[in-house]
C-alpha cells in the first residue's frame, strides 16, 4: 500500500519532471526532512545510479594577495605570497606525476593585473603539459577584463585561446544582491555573475556552479539560487555539476555573527540541491574538504554523486578553520565511496570516466 509519503514525493518528482517545481514545494519539502532525503535519493539514483566519481587534480591559489574585502574571506593577506611562474610548473608538474589530470588555479585579486597575467599563466602551463586547465572565477574574469579595458565576451576569448578548458562557478556565494551587499559589497553582483557565466557557456566554456551557505541567509535564498542555476542550465547547459560550499567561520569577519551550517543543514542543503536541479544537472558534489570525510559520506544518501578532488594543496578552507587536510588519496576515495555501499570511479574534470 502506497503511503502518503510515497504519493507526495511521487507528486514532487513528477512536477520536477513537468518543470513544475514552484518555491512553495521547495519549502515544503526543505522542512520535512523524511521526504527530502527519500527524493534525493530517489532521484540521484534514477539520474547517475551507484557510481560515485572523483577526480585527481590540484588546487594551486597563486596568490593571497587580495584588494577585496569579502567579510568571510580567511585567505586573504597584505603581505601575503605571489607564485612565480617557476613555482607554478613544478607544482603542475608534481600534480602530473601523481596522475593529475586537472589543475584548478585561482587566487586572489592583485590590484592592476590584466589579461595579460592570467593568459600568460594558462598559456605557460599549456605549452608545457597536456592538462585540463579549470581555471579563473567568475570574478576574476571580471578584474581581468575591468584592468584591461575589454568586455567579458573578448576577455573570455582571451582566456580560452590561451588555454582555459573550464572555469570554476565560484564567487556566486548567494545569488542575492541584498545579501552580497552585506557579505562581499564589492564582489561582482548577480547580474553580472549570471553574465560571465552564460557568455563562458555560449563560447563552449564549461563551469561549475556553487552556493556558498550557512551564514546570514534564509532557506528562501537557498530555494531561488537553485531555482536560478536550474532556469540556467536549462538554456545553456553548460553546468558540469553543483557544488554546495559551506560557510567556514573561523577567522573571519562574518564569523563573528555566523556560526556556519549545522550538519543536518549541510544534508539539507545537499538534498534539495539534487531535488531542484533535477533533471538538468546530471552531478551533485560534495565538498571533502569543507564537509570532512565522515559527513561528505552521508551526503551520498542525500542525492550527491560526486566527492570532488583529490586537491593537493588547499588554502581557502584551512585558513577558514577546515581541519580536514589538504589532499585524499584516490584509495581514500575508492575506500569512503565502497565504505558507503557505492561504486567508486575516477573521473575527469568533464565527467568522463577515466
Ligand atoms: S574571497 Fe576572494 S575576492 Fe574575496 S577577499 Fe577573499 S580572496 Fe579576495
Amino acid at each position: 500500500m502506497q503511503t502518503k509519503t510515497d504519493l507526495e514525493s511521487a507528486d514532487i518528482v513528477e512536477r520536477a519532471k513537468m518543470d513544475e517545481i514552484t518555491k512553495e514545494d521547495a519549502l515544503y519539502i526543505v522542512y520535512n526532512t523524511f521526504l527530502l532525503f527519500k527524493i534525493a535519493d530517489e532521484l540521484r539514483s534514477e539520474v547517475v545510479g551507484d557510481i560515485v566519481t572523483y577526480v585527481i587534480n590540484r588546487n594551486i591559489n597563486f596568490t593571497n594577495v587580495c584588494i577585496g574585502d569579502c567579510t568571510f574571506c580567511a585567505f586573504k593577506r597584505e603581505r601575503g605570497y605571489i607564485l612565480s611562474m617557476e613555482q607554478i610548473l613544478q607544482k603542475v608538474e608534481d600534480a602530473i606525476a601523481k596522475g593529475a589530470t586537472e589543475i584548478c588555479i585561482q587566487g586572489g585579486l592583485l590590484k592592476g593585473t590584466t589579461l595579460d597575467f592570467y593568459c600568460e599563466m594558462l598559456g605557460c602551463v599549456k605549452s608545457h603539459f597536456d592538462v585540463h586547465l579549470h581555471a579563473f572565477s567568475p570574478m576574476e574574469v571580471f578584474h581581468a577584463a575591468k584592468n584591461s579595458n575589454v568586455d567579458v565576451q573578448d576577455a573570455l576569448k582571451a582566456l580560452k585561446h590561451s588555454g582555459l578548458d573550464s572555469m570554476p562557478g565560484t564567487a556566486a556565494e548567494i545569488l542575492d544582491d541584498e545579501i552580497r551587499r552585506k557579505i562581499c559589497p564589492n564582489k561582482i553582483s548577480v547580474a553580472q555573475w549570471i553574465d560571465i557565466i552564460t557568455t563562458a557557456h555560449r563560447m563552449g566554456i564549461p563551469t561549475t556552479a556553487t552556493i556558498m551557505y550557512g551564514h546570514i541567509e534564509t532557506l528562501e535564498h537557498w530555494v531561488d539560487h537553485l531555482l536560478l542555476i536550474r532556469n540556467i542550465q536549462k538554456k545553456t547547459k553548460g553546468f558540469t555539476e553543483f557544488i554546495p560550499l559551506s560557510f567556514m567561520p573561523k577567522n573571519n569577519e562574518l564569523g563573528g555573527i555566523a556560526r556556519g551550517p549545522t550538519s543536518m543543514d549541510n544534508l539539507k542543503m545537499h538534498a534539495l540541491s539534487r531535488i531542484l536541479l533535477y533533471p538538468y544537472v546530471r552531478n551533485v558534489q560534495a565538498s571533502w574538504v569543507k564537509l570532512g570525510r565522515k559527513l561528505a559520506r552521508e551526503t551520498l544518501f542525500c542525492g550527491v554523486n560526486d566527492l570532488g578532488g583529490t586537491l593537493m594543496e588547499e588554502h581557502i578552507t584551512k585558513s577558514a578553520g577546515g581541519a580536514e587536510g589538504e589532499y585524499m588519496s584516490p584509495e581514500g576515495f575508492e575506500e569512503l565511496i565502497i565504505s558507503a555501499g557505492r561504486i567508486p570511479k575516477r573521473r575527469t574534470t568533464l565527467y568522463t570516466i577515466a
